[in-house]
């Protein structure tokens, strides 16, 4: 029975990187029929916030992951929240303590870094040196009068570890550089190193699948694990894979603060969640050479850690936007429109709530459909049919108009007022208009498209022209000609 679980510590804005963990045990999870555990580590009080968790589960919802036990859901591990969790963790920590697994080291930050230095100047590994790993009662009394403050450190075994990644074969960390390390803070606070391991115990996680940035955790926390079966905390050493690093600009890894990296920024551009889960799969995984668009379902289906690449991953926006297209035009014609409602009012849309015309957006939409990369770029192609006026692009205008556009304009509007209002009768009046001015069609439409659009670019011009009507297009080229 696969358990799995997605654990992220709420703060700040949710990144890609995080999303991408979150697909995949998600994935890996409905893949298997097994549950995904979502848990928030939200021990870190000075760093986590109630506005992040939200945020958090509500960006969940919008990527539609669902999970079996975690936030909202409850379940048999309940509470799903660390920062609930403290008695759990206290226990268990002076319990380790009792059975000698852990200690009270008095090292001051100061010393701690006197003889981390030397150690480096020596050549020799610099973590933890393993000064209180015995602390006679005596000493222990007068670091006690001195007022020294004490942090729980493991002891870890002095043993060579070795596991097999799921997604990197078998690794091994010999023990001078997997030194002891701190699980509780002097002021009591439980840290990551423990309340991460002893959480997957008691939820009976079997896969951990994380970032390629934990790795080195990995064996601290198997040597912990040791410790929880012998304590009867655990059972079983979950199987562990860490999925490889994503890289962003300059061959750099995609940091949480890098602008790309804000989900945020990808819902306010208007993608479909799909589309984004789509590409971000693709980060460290596939299951074809060829075909790299696929339905969240179709992933599920044929998602397997043997696919899961070791190397590390671009980030690569075009790539993001293309297949966000791809899924745009997947969609059918209502649930585009649809995802396009909230792209059609303010504070994205510029147009005033009563200019808003259903009929003529249910024409122009399955043009638009076709054409839009993100949700957000529909405003811009659709705004000539519900502002009052054309936005005014500068750079249109240079572009377009022309010496002699305003010959063209005027030939074309007198052939445009004459003509059945239809788009095949407007592409012929057009057309018609060009030719008299030896214009061929595309220079001939230009001037025409910027006077009753305001923009160069834009959807299909005589469709557009024909839902816009004859007499809006009529005052719209005079206006440009006054
Ligand atoms: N709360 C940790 C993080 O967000 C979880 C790491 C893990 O998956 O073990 O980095």
């Amino acid at each position: 029975n696969v358990r799995v679980r997605f654990c992220p510590s709420p703060t700040g804005n949710p990144h890609v990187g995080l999303v991408r963990t979150a697909l995949f045990n998600w994935a890996f999870a409905r893949h298997h029929g097994g549950t995904l555990v979502f848990r928030i580590e939200d021990t870190d009080a000075a760093r986590d916030s109630e506005e992040s968790y939200e945020q958090l589960l509500d960006s969940m919802r919008w990527l539609g992951f669902d999970w079996d036990e975690g936030p909202e859901v409850g379940g048999p591990h309940a509470p799903y929240r660390q920062s609930q969790r403290m008695d759990i963790y206290k226990d268990v920590a002076q319990r380790l303590l009792d059975a000698g697994h852990a200690y009270h080291c008095y090292c001051t930050a100061a010393e701690l870094d006197e003889r981390r230095d030397a150690a480096r100047a020596a050549g020799k590994p610099s973590g933890y040196d393993g000064k209180c790993r015995v602390v006679t009662p005596e000493q222990r009394a007068a670091y006690e009068a001195e007022g020294r403050a004490s942090i729980v450190r493991f002891r870890m075994p002095d043993e060579t570890i070795t596991f097999t990644d799921l997604v990197r074969g078998e690794l091994t960390f010999t023990p001078e550089n997997v030194p002891d390390y701190g699980i509780v803070r002097a002021n009591g606070a439980p840290l990551y190193t423990l309340v991460n391991p002893v959480d997957d115990a008691l939820m009976e996680i079997t896969h951990v699948l994380r970032g390629e940035d934990l790795l080195s955790s990995t064996p601290r926390q198997i040597a912990l694990y040791k410790a929880l079966i012998e304590l009867g905390v655990a059972k079983e050493i979950p199987a562990f894979g860490h999925l490889p690093y994503v890289m962003g600009e300059g061959n750099k890894k995609l940091s949480k603060r890098d602008p790309q990296a804000s989900l945020n920024l990808y819902r306010e551009r208007g993608f479909l969640p799909e589309g984004l889960l789509n590409y971000l799969s693709l980060l460290g995984w596939s299951f074809s050479a060829d075909q790299d668009v696929f339905t969240i379902p179709e992933m599920v289906a044929k998602f397997d850690l043997s696919d899961v690449n070791a190397n590390p991953a671009r980030f690569d926006l075009k790539k993001a936007e293309s297949i966000n297209a791809d899924h745009i035009r997947l969609l059918d014609g209502k649930a585009f429109a649809d995802a396009c409602a909230p792209w059609l009012k303010a504070p994205h849309a510029a147009w005033a709530p009563e200019a808003f015309d259903q009929a003529a957006w249910e024409a122009i939409a399955p043009y638009a459909q076709t054409r839009v990369t993100v949700l957000s770029d529909i405003t811009a192609n659709v705004d000539f049919l519900f502002l009052d006026e054309p936005v005014e692009d500068e750079a249109s205008w240079v572009k377009a108009m022309k010496e002699g556009s305003d010959a063209l304009l005027r030939t074309a509007r007198a052939k445009l007022a004459a003509a059945d209002w239809n788009a095949d009768a407007i592409k012929a009046a057009v057309v018609e208009a060009g030719e008299e001015h030896g214009l061929k069609l595309g220079k001939a439409q230009a001037p025409v498209r910027v006077a009753v659009t305001g923009r160069t670019v834009g959807l299909p011009l005589f469709e557009s022209l024909e839902i816009l009507g004859r007499e809006r297009t009529l005052a719209r080229v005079d206006a440009a000609l006054a």
